[in-house]
């Protein structure tokens, strides 16, 4: 039996950027933890200073930060514009190394076997929301949440004729994309390329579909960062909410430029 925590047995402050964190490879999640969740896939806010701050962690990572998202890249660049860093948009379906590189998108099964019938589902339920997004389909219910038991039935059932296509619960939310790709396929093609190429992946995400991100990460010997309001025990670290993250990202930032500071006063001296 542990024993009873005492003066003596305090746990030791945990360590936020374990490791060497500028040999880090940063994989984000965007909604529910680099932003708060909206009403709304459309209505999010992104606070003036995300960029900024995201610009600058990937300057000292060497460009080693992506944006790991459901949604589809070009949505993501309009909420981040003029900043585009390298991604991973609908769930692994596309990516790119760099924020200048062109998007790949994964040969793998379309939904659009399913979109009609998907959309009439949709259609018979009050307060369900379907969103198209070509590659994959979304199914808000965050307007009905007693919704949720019948309507991922329904979509199983039709899904069950489906088997190359899968529907991923997230909070309020049933994802409907191609089984084969997913945010451990995403980090897994990231890290095939430079700047990712021999870092260590540390991936940070809020929801269901991020525990996939989270397995490629710790398989590849890196971190697990959840945000949740409990901690986490299956991660490496739990940040308590979209706040947070930003926060340790901002620490992350200072940390990373006191580490490189010297290193550039010493080439500076040397030159
Ligand atoms: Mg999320």
């Amino acid at each position: 039996m542990a024993p009873e925590p005492t003066a003596l047995t305090q746990p030791a402050p945990i360590d936020e950027f374990p490791g060497d964190p500028s040999n880090w490879a940063l994989f984000l999640d965007l909604d529910g933890t680099l932003i708060d969740i909206a009403a709304a896939p459309d209505a999010v806010r992104v606070p003036v200073d995300l960029g900024p701050l995201l610009g600058l962690v990937s300057r000292h990572l060497n460009g080693a930060v992506a944006i790991v998202t459901g949604r589809l890249l070009s949505d993501l660049d309009a909420l981040f514009a003029p900043l585009r860093l390298p991604a991973a948009g609908l769930h692994g379906m596309e990516w790119r190394i760099r924020g200048d590189a062109e998007i790949t998108v994964a040969q793998a099964e379309n939904v659009d076997a399913v979109r009609g019938a998907v959309a009439k589902i949709a259609a018979s339920r009050p307060g369900v929301l379907l969103e198209d997004k070509g590659k994959a389909l979304a199914l808000h219910y965050r307007h009905a949440p007693e919704q949720q038991a019948d309507l991922t039935q329904e979509i199983g059932i039709l899904l069950a004729s489906h088997p190359a296509l899968k529907a991923l619960p997230g909070k309020m939310v049933l994802e409907i994309k191609p089984a084969e790709v997913s945010k451990y396929t995403a980090v897994r093609q990231l890290m095939r390329h430079p700047p990712f190429l021999g870092r260590v992946p540390v991936f940070v995400g809020d929801d269901v579909t991020d525990q996939d991100g989270f397995r490629a990460a710790l398989e590849a010997g890196g971190l697990a960062v959840a945000v949740a309001e409990r901690p986490d025990e299956a991660a490496s670290l739990t940040l308590a909410a979209p706040m947070a993250v930003r926060d340790w990202l901002a620490r992350l930032a200072k940390r990373l430029e006191q580490e490189i500071a010297p290193e550039a006063q010493a080439r500076g001296a040397s030159i």
